[in-house]
């Protein structure tokens, strides 16, 4: 049975069994162009080694990861695309639309106007007590430290 590696699109990309359109290229990071951008210019950060979840990226590789989506927005921003904002997104998981499972960074140029739009989740507007914000943080405090 094939591995998810030697499936795995993202993977075939960083061993040039695929094709991609590349703007960046490190030891440990890879920027390439989404075959079906949401907007020109909307760009692809991954780590070469293959991680399907947040919860799976090795710790050395995490910095690297922002550190290419700030040297790709910065190029973004100065390239003449048009691209007065960036949006980096990161979607983690199935529910959070997660395509690829092979950990990425979206990197989206953005313009006044340009349709964007993101829907708000369930507890939006809404202002809990500092109890319920303690208690949750707590929450989550805890299993970091698992
Ligand atoms: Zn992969």
């Amino acid at each position: 049975m094939p591995s998810p590696v030697s499936d795995c699109i993202f993977c075939k990309i960083v061993r040039r069994e695929a094709p991609a359109s590349i703007i960046h290229e490190d030891e440990a990071t890879l920027a390439f162009l989404d075959i079906r951008p949401m907007i020109r210019g909307h760009a692809l950060v991954i780590p070469k080694a293959h991680a399907a979840s947040l919860a799976d990226l090795p710790k050395e590789s995490s910095g690297p990861i922002l550190e290419t989506a700030r040297k790709v927005a910065a190029g973004l921003r100065g390239s003449g695309l048009r691209c007065e904002a960036v949006n980096l997104w990161l979607a983690d998981g199935k529910e959070a639309g997660q395509e690829v499972f092979h950990l990425h960074f979206h990197v989206l140029p953005r313009f006044r106007g340009d349709g964007f739009g993101v829907r708000t989740g369930p507890d939006y507007g809404r202002m809990p007590e500092r109890s319920e914000l303690d208690a949750t943080a707590t929450k989550i405090r805890d299993a970091m430290g698992r």
